[in-house]
């Protein structure tokens, strides 16, 4: 299934050109157009999911099985010192192309502009820590 309005699903079907540097018939994973440090990647399924909610769960699985495989030899060849792997659903989080995917981004200690991803802390306190925890305790 694709989505003839789709990037990644353009990209994936080759009509847009990209930096691929691993595909099986289940993913395509390209360069990141503008990468967040070298080698900066992104894991495509091949199969038209929007995000997290909507994805296949053998599908997602597999994604963080390759995540695994790549991020050893991407350390492997890159020599980075270290990794981090991605994944924005809805805009709201950040998510600007709307087919699912992960970000591989390996990360290097001599980087200049090593903007590594940081968030401000909210505070709950004990007895809404115990609310959230009840509200969210699932098998
Ligand atoms: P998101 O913000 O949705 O998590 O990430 C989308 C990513 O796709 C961004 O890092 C952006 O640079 C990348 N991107 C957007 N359009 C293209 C494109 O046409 N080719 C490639 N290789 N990457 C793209
Ligand atoms: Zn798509």
């Amino acid at each position: 299934m694709r989505d003839p309005e789709c990037i990644f699903c353009k990209i994936i079907a080759g009509e847009i050109p990209s930096n691929t540097i691993y595909e099986d018939e289940a993913f395509k994973v390209i360069l990141d157009l503008a990468p967040a440090a070298k080698g900066h990647a992104l894991i495509l399924p091949k199969e038209h999911y929007a995000d997290i909610y909507e994805i296949d769960e053998e599908v997602a699985g597999r994604a963080m099985k390759l995540a695994k495989k790549l991020a050893i030899h991407m350390t492997k060849v890159l020599g980075c010192d270290g990794f981090n792997i991605l994944q924005n659903n809805r805009e709201v989080a950040g998510q600007t192309v709307f087919h699912f995917h992960m970000h591989l981004i390996p990360r290097y200690k001599a980087a200049k502009n090593n903007d590594i991803l940081v968030w401000n802390h909210e505070t709950f306190s004990a007895e809404e820590m115990a609310e959230i925890r009840d509200a969210l305790k699932c098998d």
